[in-house]
């Protein structure tokens, strides 16, 4: 279960430069071992890449980051965070963008991140676009950590969905080329790929992530499904609000994770059950999502099977979206008042 340590989102003074956007410990693994980890999201002045290109269609993370965060209000910000960490073996560090990127993370403030948790953890993972992994930004890093982890958000092995539906700006060969430098670095890998980008149906979408999933395994340790959550000023939340985009079922994410795989395959949805997140009937969403969250810390698929009367109606829904050839929210178009559930 999350336990929520501190957060600073929302509209200034929130957002001040030199506070973290939030901090939570949570139940993960390391090598099939449970264990608790410490997240940490910094605030930073935001991904180069939504900055210069738009960013990714479904990404909201600009809504969290400041301007002039610089070296010194990031180190403020892990001394405030220090106060939080109770020594967990895994650190997982998250900046809204990519912290090998030294236009957002100096290499010098990265290095005594990892030094600062270094000491303690086990396992300390930071997230980076594969652009950004070389062994010049690697080779600093790890010496400071007994174990680094680098998380790449591929989102799709298929170049056409990641390019023109996520606008992700890197092919599949980047990404193969940043996860062979990890391993060449001694270091250890993770894939993070989304369900359901938008203007794709929910079969299709099931079949971009199994694909995916195949595709990645083995030559990554973990493998994430992220289903797409509904963030705030992005594309995907025009789609919604204009009912043209529905967030997957959580039987498409119980199906698509059923995958056999080598690899730790895992999900740990954000907003699940939500109408921004990923959802079912509403009967049936806590105990799916907690049978997923147990599979992703045991890899037990047998957890897998479930049952509800909605799952007729989402064999119904794809078989109707694929028939009428569109990703409309068909069920939320035939309800009445829909706008007043927003
Ligand atoms: S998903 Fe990652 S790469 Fe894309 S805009 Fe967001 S932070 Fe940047
Ligand atoms: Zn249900």
């Amino acid at each position: 279960m999350k336990e929520i340590l501190e957060g600073f989102r929302g509209s200034p003074p929130m957002q001040s430069p030199e506070r973290y956007i939030a901090a939570w410990r949570e139940p993960d693994a390391i090598d099939g071992k449970p264990v608790d980890a410490f997240v940490l999201i910094l605030r930073t002045r935001g991904c180069s890449w939504a900055w210069n290109s738009g960013g990714c269609t479904m990404c909201g993370y600009v809504n969290d980051s400041s301007a002039n965060v610089g070296e010194k209000e990031l180190e403020i910000q892990l001394e405030k965070a220090m106060t939080a960490y109770s020594g967990e073996p895994y650190v997982k560090i998250f900046t809204s963008g990519s912290f090998l990127d030294p236009e957002e993370v100096p290499l010098s403030f990265a290095k005594k991140l990892v030094e600062t948790f270094g000491g303690e953890a086990q396992r300390i993972l930071i997230e980076s676009r594969p652009g950004y992994v070389t062994p010049e930004t690697l080779g600093p890093l790890k010496t400071q950590a007994r174990e680094l982890e680098i998380a790449l958000g591929l989102e799709s092995s298929n170049d056409r969905v990641r390019l023109k539906s996520i606008n992700k700006g890197f092919t599949f060969r980047e990404y193969v080329k940043a996860v062979e430098v990890i391993k060449a670095e001694g270091l250890v890998s993770k894939t993070y790929l989304l369900l359901k980008p938008p203007f794709l149906t929910e079969k299709e979408a099931l079949r971009d992530a199994v694909e995916s999933i195949k595709a990645v395994d083995g030559i990554t340790e973990t493998i994430s499904l992220n289903p797409v959550n509904i963030q705030k000023r992005t594309l995907v939340e025009y789609l919604w609000r204009r009912g043209v985009y529905r967030p997957p079922w959580l039987w498409t994410l119980m199906e698509a994770l059923k995958t056999p795989t080598k690899s730790r395959l895992m999900s740990s949805p954000t907003a699940g059950g939500g109408k921004r997140g990923v959802h079912n009937c509403g009967e049936c969403d806590q105990e799916i999502i907690k049978r997923i969250e147990e599979f992703s810390l045991t890899q037990d698929r047998e957890l897998l099977n479930a049952d509800c009367p909605c799952k007729k109606d989402w064999d119904v829904f794809m078989e109707a979206e694929e028939f009428m050839g569109t990703t409309a929210d068909i069920g939320r178009l035939l309800e009445t008042s829909t706008e007043q559930s927003f």
